[in-house]
Order: C-alpha cells, then sequence, then structure tokens
C-alpha cells in the first residue's frame, strides 16, 4: 500500500523555519512562522491561562468524554465573545473543533454535506489551508481579487466585481480581521456593502477570525463581521483560540453555524455533530475548558484582555517603526500601507528575487510571498530589516 505513495509537497514555511535554525548570524530575524512573539522572540503562557490551568488541575475530578460538540459551557462564551449582541441565540449551532483549522475544515465538510455542487469562493492570496483543505474535499474553488499590490489596501471594486459573478448558494470565504497573508481589511462600510451583495445575490458568508484582538481590538475587530452577521439569514463562522489565548497546541476552536430558521436548529446541530463523530469523535477539551474559566471569571478575564492588550499594541508600535524607518530612508511613504495593516502579517510586495535577495544578505527569513509576522521584529531589528528592504530595492 506504501508504494503507492508520492511525496507531498513540503511545507514552505517549516523549510524556512529549519533554514533560519541553521542560519549561524546573529542579525538573523525569523518573520515566517504565524506564531505570536515577544520582544525576545518566545511565545509566552500567558498569565490567565496559566492561572486558569492551575485550577483547573485541581478542580477537574474526571477526564471522562465530554459531547460530540464539546463543552457547551465553551461554545456559549466563545460565541458570545465572538458574535457579540448579534448572537442569534435560537439558530446558532456550534461545535467545538481542533483549532481554527479544524473549524474550518468541519464547515466544509458541512457544506459538502449541505450543498456538494455549491463553489467556495477565496480571498486572492489566502491562507494557504482554505483552497488544500478544500482540494483535498472536492470542494470546488473560485478565487476573488482581494489585494492591491500598488496601494497596499483591499481593491475592493475588484472583489466586488468577482463575488458579482457568484451563483446562488456559493460559500464565500472572509477573514473576519487581520487578514492573513495581507495584512489589508475590509472597512466598516465595505462589510456593510458585501453583506448586500450576498443577500443579493443569496449567497453564505463563511468568516474565518483567527486573530481576534490582534487588530484594533476584541469589540472592533468583530464589528465588521457581526454587521454581516446582523443581516444574513445563513452563516458559517470558524473561530480560533490559538492566537488570541496564545494555546496554539492545545488546538481550540468552534465552528458555529447560523441556520436559516430556528426550526432548523437541531438538524444544523447534529450534522455537526455528527461530522465531529466521524472525524475525531470528541474534540479536545483542555483549551476549551481554560478559555471556558478565562471567559467567566471576571480577574481572569481582565488580566488576559490587558495582556492581549500588550500584544496587540506592542505589534501596533513596531509596524509605526518600521514604517517610519522606511520613510525615513526613502523619503516617501510608500511603504506607509504597513502601519495601515492591522494583524500579525502583512505582505510587503517583494519579489520572490528580492525574497530571497533579503535572506541570502541579511538574514532576513520572510514567506516567498512577501508575508512578515510583524510579531518577529524588536526594536533593535526594525532598522535592520528597513536597511534590508532598501538595499534589495523592494
Ligand atoms: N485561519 C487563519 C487565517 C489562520 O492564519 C490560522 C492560523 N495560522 C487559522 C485559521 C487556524 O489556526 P489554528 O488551527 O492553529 O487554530
Amino acid at each position: 500500500m506504501m508504494n503507492a505513495l508520492t511525496p507531498q509537497a513540503p511545507d514552505k514555511i517549516l523549510a524556512l523555519m529549519a533554514a533560519y535554525r541553521e542560519d549561524p548570524r546573529d542579525t538573523k530575524i525569523d518573520l515566517g512562522v504565524g506564531v505570536y512573539k515577544d520582544a525576545t522572540g518566545l511565545t509566552p503562557v500567558m498569565r490567565a491561562v496559566k492561572s486558569a490551568e492551575r485550577q483547573l488541575v485541581e478542580i477537574q475530578d474526571t477526564k471522562v468524554y465530554t459531547g460530540l460538540a464539546g463543552d457547551p459551557a465553551f461554545a456559549e462564551v466563545l460565541s458570545k465573545l465572538v458574535l457579540g449582541d448579534v448572537r442569534p441565540t435560537d439558530r446558532l449551532a456550534c461545535v467545538a473543533t481542533p483549532g481554527g483549522t479544524g473549524a474550518i475544515r468541519q464547515g466544509l465538510e458541512l457544506m459538502r454535506m449541505a450543498a456538494p455542487d455549491a463553489r467556495l469562493w477565496l480571498s486572492m492570496p489566502t491562507w494557504p489551508n482554505h483552497p488544500a483543505i478544500a482540494k483535498y474535499l472536492g470542494v470546488p474553488v473560485s478565487e476573488y481579487r482581494y489585494f492591491d499590490a500598488q496601494t497596499g489596501g483591499v481593491d475592493f471594486a475588484a472583489m466586488m466585481g468577482d463575488l458579482s459573478s457568484a451563483t446562488a448558494g456559493d460559500v464565500v470565504m472572509l477573514h473576519g480581521c487581520c487578514h492573513n497573508p495581507t495584512g489589508a481589511n475590509l472597512t466598516l462600510d465595505q462589510w456593510n456593502d458585501v453583506a448586500d451583495l450576498i443577500i443579493e445575490k443569496g449567497l453564505i458568508p463563511f468568516v474565518d477570525i483567527a486573530y481576534q484582538g490582534f487588530g484594533d481590538g476584541l469589540e472592533a475587530d468583530a464589528k465588521g463581521m457581526r454587521a454581516l452577521i446582523a443581516k444574513v439569514p445563513e452563516a458559517l463562522i470558524a473561530a480560533s483560540c490559538s492566537k488570541n489565548f496564545g494555546i496554539y497546541r492545545e488546538r481550540t476552536g468552534l465552528l458555529m453555524a447560523i441556520a436559516p430558521s430556528a426550526d432548523k436548529l437541531s438538524v444544523t446541530q447534529g450534522a455537526m455533530s455528527t461530522l465531529n463523530r466521524l472525524n475525531f469523535s470528541f474534540p479536545p477539551d483542555h483549551g476549551a475548558r481554560v478559555v471556558q474559566m478565562i471567559l467567566t471569571d471576571d480577574v481572569l478575564r481582565s488580566d488576559w484582555a490587558a495582556e492581549l492588550e500588550d500584544v496587540r499594541t506592542g505589534m501596533l508600535g513596531l509596524r509605526e517603526a518600521l514604517a517610519a524607518a522606511l520613510r525615513e530612508r526613502t523619503g516617501s511613504d510608500r511603504f506607509g500601507f504597513l502601519a495601515a495593516h492591522r494583524g500579525m502579517f502583512s505582505l510587503l510586495g517583494a519579489t520572490p528575487e528580492q525574497v530571497e535577495t533579503m535572506r541570502r544578505e541579511h538574514g532576513i527569513y520572510m514567506v516567498g510571498d512577501s508575508r512578515m509576522n510583524i510579531a518577529g521584529l524588536n526594536a533593535r531589528t526594525v532598522p535592520l530589516l528597513a536597511d534590508a528592504i532598501v538595499a534589495a530595492g523592494v
């Protein structure tokens, strides 16, 4: 059987990480993998997470299975964090999943089960796992233009133009905030326009929100998505706790489905629970329980929100410092978009050759499409990166 296997394409980011580790230069900078890092290059366990875990060790007296949908208390608090006051209690089905990736996978499984002929519309570019999972599941994919390489912003006219050729029943994947890889995001007005188009065309939005709290704040980051959710009859939302709780390896995510009417809630919930059963049975519980404890305890919650806010403002400060350093060196505001972007990533707009030059000459490691993880910078390395960007002729 194994003789029939052919090699899979190597994961570019993992290969980049390995090359970084082997680079002996002490000026090297890792802007590759999508993990938050503090100024010392560490990805710390957040204070509230440590504290909740300590409490959990004391109070947990069984590790028997939860339900197929996970712990309902987790679904309740996380769906409130994501959806706020547009959360439709009588139409909201939820399943806990292994991370945001698991939520996306389960959402696409649900789409395939319910509407096997529907197309999935993905932004160009998008997180590579979106098309990869869709392809693996046999879900047909179309792309809509999204990023304007000239301005570093969203090409909204092109996006709307492309989406207007979608057919009723097609699913539109949208990044809830902090678009990966570009860093360019829709304004609130644009979210409303997308919602109107979705309604007019009879499309179904699928919002992937993996960075709530990393852009403009926990509430602000959810605003556009909530404006959409308040308008549309049905929707899918995949939320990840990996980044905003820093619990990457605990695999904590939630798939939410908003059913078109209350009488479709139970069949929707049943399908989602069954898909969990078929893929992995019970979802992981540890991270979900920690999140639930943090969000329901005033002291833990405010400490978590404060630490997350420090993470967010730290990244914003790095963005501003990098844009300023480039303004100083180029005498233009050509890289001003780096300060306007939000979240962990920005697409710099360098060619693959320039990316390679920066790696070879300056020990700067970014993904080949020139996606930079801003959290990989610190006050010492911002000027080094600015020098390298200018020297490479970006
Ligand atoms: N969506 C996007 C856009 C992401 O960048 C990520 C993480 N790289 C995820 C979903 C899923 O993250 P995880 O499975 O680690 O929760």
